[in-house]
Order: C-alpha cells, then structure tokens, then sequence
C-alpha cells in the first residue's frame, strides 16, 4: 500500500550531509544548533516513516501498544520538523535574537497544541486510532497539514518583513525551500500513500545548507579559524544574548611583513598561528579577519590576561615557514560586553581603530583597552570634533621637554596638537591626524598649530620657560602644498616671530617626491626654518637618502629606542655616529625611564625625549611649571 522508493536514498543522502556537517567546526550560533536538531529530526521522520508505515502494513505481527508507540513518535517529530524549518528561517534572518519569551511562546503554540492532540490519541484517536483493522486516521488527522501550513506561511511572512537583512541570493533561497515545503505538503495530502514528503524536506534541506549552512561560508582559508563573516554574525547574536569577552591582535606591519617575506610565507604564518591558538583556546572560538588582524572570543570568565601572555611569549620565538622563519611582532586591543556597545558595527569600527592605531607603530605587549579608552570614538565623531575644532580654531598645542644630554637641562619642546571633544575629553593625534590626512584638511589643522607655536613665541614665553626653540610636526601632505613656505612666512611676519625659534619635524614618509620636497625644504630653509627628520627607524629608513638633506636634527622613532634598550646591539650606535659625522644631532624619543636616558646618552644622543621628563603638556601648564 505504500510506496518506499523515495524514502532509502533519501535518508542516505541526509546522512552524508549530517557527518559532513559535523565534521566541521561550527561557530556557536543559534541558526547553528537549529540547523542540527532539523537534521536530527528529519532522520528521526524518515526511519520513523519507514518503520511505522512497516509495521502498519504487517499490523497482525505487533501489538496495538505497540503500534500506537511507532505511530506517535512519527507525529511527534514530523511536527517538530515542520516547527524547525520555522525557527531556522526566523533565525537566518536574524528576528529571533531579541524575541521575548512571550513571543516565543505564543508562535510555538499551535506547535504546542498539535503534539497534545496528536499524543493523546491514544486515548481520544484523534489523529489515528489502532483498531483490528489496524491503522486508521483519526477525525483531527488534517492538523498535521494545518500546522505546516502555518508555519510555512509564517516562514514567508518573517521573510517578507525582514527581506532587507538578506541579499538578493539568500531572499531567493529562503523563498524557494519554503515554497517546496510547501508543494510537498499539498503533495502528500492528495497522495499520501507516496511518502514523498521527506523527499521534499531533504530539497530544502539540500537549499538551506547551500546558502546558509556551508561551514566553507564560515571558516577561513588559512587555517582552523573563522572568518570575518563568521565574527560579525557570531558577534551580532553574543552581543545581544550573553556577555562575551574579545581579545584581538594585531601582527604590526604586516604589509610591510607580507612585502618583505612574501605572501605565500605570510600566508603560511597565519595558517600557524591559527594552529597555536586552536590550541592554547580549546574554549574560545578563533577568528583571523584579514590584513594580520585576529580575535578570540570568549566567555565573561576567559581568562584574557593568561591568554595574552601566552600569546606575547610565543611571539617572541619565529614561526617557522617552508622557506623563512618569521619574525613578527603584536599589539591587542580588547573590548568585552561591559561596554555596552548598541550595535555590531560600532563594536567593529572601534576595532579596526584600535588595530590602525596599535598595528601602526607601538611598543610591544602595548594593548588598547576598548573598555576603558571611549576616545576611540567612531570615526564618525572624530571627523566632525575635527571639523568642529578647525572651524572654531579650538585646535590646542601640548608641549612636551627636550632635554640636552650634557647639561640634563630643558633646550627645547616639541608642539604636539590635540582636540578637545564636546565632553572635555582630549583626542589624541593618532586618531585625528591620519583623518585629517585622508580628508585634506591636515593644512588648515597644521597652519592652526603653526600659528598657535607662533604665538606662544611672541608672547614671550620661549624666554620665561628657558627654551631655544620649539619643534613643529610637518604632515607629508603639507609637504606637498606649494603655498606652505607663503603661508608660514605670513604667520610669521602678523606675530613678528624669527624663524630660527621654529624646527620643522618631518617624517620619511615625506620624502616620496623628493623633487618637490627639496625645492620645499630650500625654501622654507631660505626664509629661515630648521629642519628635523621624525621617527627615524619606522618604515624603510636609507641613509644615503637622509645624507642629501639639511636635517640639523635626525629623532630616533621611540620604538627604535626601545628595541636597542632591549637588546644592546653595535649597530644603532654605528648609525649615531654616521649621522653626527654629516653634522646631524640625533635625539632619542620614548625616553620613559632613567636608565633608559643613561643608555641612550651612552649610544651617543644629543637629546632625549619621553615622559620620563614630562608628558606633554597643555600650553598653560608647560608655562606654569618651567617658567624660571
Ligand atoms: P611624534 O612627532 O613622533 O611625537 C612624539 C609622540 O610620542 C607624542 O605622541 C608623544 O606624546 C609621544 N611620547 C613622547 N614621549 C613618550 C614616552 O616616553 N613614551 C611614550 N609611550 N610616548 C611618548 P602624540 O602627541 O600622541 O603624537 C603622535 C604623533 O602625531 C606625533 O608623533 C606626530 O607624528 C603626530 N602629530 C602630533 N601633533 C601634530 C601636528 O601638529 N601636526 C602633524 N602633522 N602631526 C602631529
Ligand atoms: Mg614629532
Ligand atoms: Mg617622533
């Protein structure tokens, strides 16, 4: 009476894709564990089907207890199955996160009443009955076809509401295996002897894992981490449902890294350390979302300060590729649900912030805590504090000692500019200037702090603090603008300053066009200004390039500083020498102790700079406190 055909190799292609399925890592999500208990339960149909359709045939050989038992647990989990599809589309597009128990409750209710009625047919034979003729249907039997229905409808209701959050593809996809769920449904109530329901709950089993389940759409290429798909919808269902801690690193320079070694090697580094931290984390879940950048995510009782040590060891030794062993080295950043952040992409954008700024240029072991530091406004906020500080010339300078190594005395300060935010908070120039770079507006911002060093000098406060002259940072793009030696010769004339009281710092990222600069610099020199060469040692320092400029001054990066601290070697000595043989005074920045001071003194620097003077001060207060 009834006809099997479909029901064998349809139950073996589910199993393929269950071992598959579960044979690969899976981030922890909900969609996840929902998309197991609809294959569970889809094999749980099919060998039930099979088995009670069976035994209904043979009913002379079973009990009556027996059958009921077969029967029931059939109905049982077909409708469980039918609820599943439900849940899984509700979650794929995402409206099941902040549902209220209620409301849960109150969807899974005709669900809820189904299986009372269909269990209780034992007694009432409402949806079957056992009687000597066997197998019979009851007189509620149809509520298995209603219940589908409704969920079906609602699957394509939600669907509809929420269709923004899905792409074209996924809308088409979830579109799709509802409306075969639903074909199948009318299929077996007008020939319910094919048993080829199961068939059709296998297609859009088949369409489900295709488009949204794939574990390839979730996992990275290079190794066993996820991805960064995987992070955001991870993040966008923990961020709402538990309290999660992030720990995230940066490999520093890593396109400099990647041009140096190559991207194979690089690639291979990766794939290493997602190795090591599927190991050390056997708890967390491990991401790598591109560009060097990792994050570990956890429980509000991961222990991130272990981890992190752990982590910083081992960076100390190579990871060894096929054909180098690479060196590489990392900032953290962290961020936990303390915070309170509302949405996933401003979690994201304070992260990849934090990543430009630790990646860029830091100290190692050096961590942004994304708790604590809310300067690390959006770059949304920063862009229009800056707008806002520019047009009301707020723009205020900070300065900070330069100490001449023989006589221990204050000679010089470098300017350092800040903004201050609409809650009083200052922002550092890390996270404005490369904005104001980007935006073109670095020419107003630097011409606002030149104006604002030239009128410290005219007030006359040069002489009350004892200094020779103070240090002003050149961004490459200002460097660039042809009008600048106009402009700062302007300034200068309206506050009747010499300009012999004002050291340009550049970088070696000022010298791409070399032409220009050098015309720039022959100009600026012309009309009076000194030149100073920033950060020596960050990005591709050449010697021979520095020897054809008229630096006064060559500003060893603290980093550099701090390395040769670390680990004395006879190389940045050497390099000391050369330069002052060209008549260039070196001064070591990032000077934070006293040791650090003698060492540097001892490798031959002129001058030393770092908090271990002073940190940089508000003008007021630098004037406050060093005025003889
Ligand atoms: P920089 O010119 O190399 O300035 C030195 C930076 O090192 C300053 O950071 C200073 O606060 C920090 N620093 C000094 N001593 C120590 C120390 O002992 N330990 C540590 N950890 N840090 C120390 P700041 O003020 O945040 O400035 C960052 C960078 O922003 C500057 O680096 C400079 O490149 C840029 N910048 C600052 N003001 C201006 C400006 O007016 N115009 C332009 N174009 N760039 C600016
Ligand atoms: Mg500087
Ligand atoms: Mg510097």
């Amino acid at each position: 009476m009834w006809n099997y055909n479909f029901v064998i190799p349809g139950f073996l292609i589910l199993l393929i894709l269950l071992v598959y399925y579960l044979s690969r890592p899976q981030i922890m999500i909900r969609v996840n564990r929902v998309f197991v208990f609809l294959l569970t339960a889809e094999s749980l149909v099919i060998i039930l089907d099979l088995i009670s359709s069976k035994a209904d045939e043979s009913f002379e050989m079973f009990s009556s207890n027996a059958l009921y038992m077969l029967n029931t647990f059939y109905f049982v989990f077909f409708l469980v199955r039918i609820y599943l599809f439900y849940l899984l589309t509700s979650n794929v597009v995402g409206a099941e996160t902040d549902k209220s128990y209620v409301r849960k409750t109150a969807e899974a209710i005709v669900v809820i009443i189904s299986e009372v009625i269909a269990v209780s047919s034992y007694y009432t034979g409402a949806v079957f009955r056992i009687t000597e003729a066997g197998y019979q249907s009851g007189p509620l039997y149809n509520i298995l076809y209603f219940c589908s229905l409704f969920y079906i409808l609602l699957s394509l209701v939600v669907l509809f509401r929420f269709r923004a959050k899905l792409s074209q593809y996924e809308l088409i996809s979830a579109g799709a295996y509802n409306l075969i769920l639903l074909a199948g449904t009318v299929i077996r109530f007008i020939m319910p002897q094919i048993l080829v329901m199961n068939l059709f709950c296998l297609m859009a089993i088949l369409i489900i894992y295709l488009t949204f389940q794939n574990p390839d759409l979730y996992s990275s290429d290079r190794g066993p981490s996820f991805n960064r798909r995987a992070f955001r919808t991870t993040l966008d269902e923990v961020r709402i449902t538990q309290p999660f801690r992030l720990l995230c690193f940066v490999l520093r320079s890593y396109s400099e890294e990647r041009e140096i070694y190559g991207y194979h090697q690089m690639d291979q580094g990766i794939k290493l350390i997602s190795e090591y931290l599927a190991e050390l984390c056997e708890e967390e879940q491990i991401f790598y979302l591109r560009n060097g950048c990792f994050a570990i995510m956890g429980s509000d009782q991961m222990e991130w300060d272990a981890i992190q040590q752990d982590i910083s060891q081992r960076f100390q030794r190579p990871w060894m590729a096929d054909e180098a062993d690479l060196f590489l080295d990392v900032s953290f950043v962290r961020i936990s649900s303390r915070s309170g952040y509302d949405d996933t992409d401003t979690i994201i954008n304070r992260l990849l912030t934090a990543f430009y700024e630790t990646g860029k240029r830091s100290s190692s072991g050096n961590m942004i805590d994304l708790d604590e530091i809310h300067d690390l406004d959006r770059q949304v906020d920063v862009k229009r504090e800056l707008e806002k500080a520019i047009e009301e010339n707020s723009v205020e300078i900070f300065l900070q000692p330069l100490i001449e190594c023989d006589s221990g005395t204050m000679c010089g300060a470098e300017v350092l500019a800040r903004i201050r935010n609409s809650e009083g908070r200052i922002l550092s120039p890390g996270i404005f200037i490369p904005i104001a770079e980007q935006n073109g507006q670095i020419n107003r911002l630097g011409s606002q702090v030149f104006e604002k060093a030239c009128r410290f000098i005219s007030e006359g406060k040069l002489a009350a603090t004892g200094l020779q002259w103070v240090n002003v940072n050149l961004s490459p793009i200002q460097c660039m603008n042809r009008d600048l030696s106009d402009q700062f010769t302007e300034i200068l004339d309206r506050y009747g300053v010499d300009a012999k009281y004002i050291h340009l710092e550049i970088t070696e990222a000022s010298m791409i066009d070399l032409s220009l600069l050098q015309k720039q610099i022959q100009t600026l020199q012309e009309n009076g200004f000194r030149f100073a060469l920033d950060d020596y040692g960050t990005g591709y320092s050449n010697l021979t390039r520095v020897k054809h400029y008229p630096f006064i001054n060559i500003k060893l990066d603290m980093e550099v500083v701090w390395d040769y601290y670390k680990e004395r070697d006879a190389l940045l000595p050497a390099i000391i020498k050369a330069f002052k043989q060209l008549n260039f005074s070196v001064t070591a920045e990032g000077i934070e102790t006293e040791e650090m001071g003698k060492v540097m003194k001892a490798a031959g620097c002129d001058y030393l700079q770092g908090y271990y003077f002073s940190k940089p001060l508000p003008a007021d207060e630098f004037v406050a406190k060093y005025s003889v």
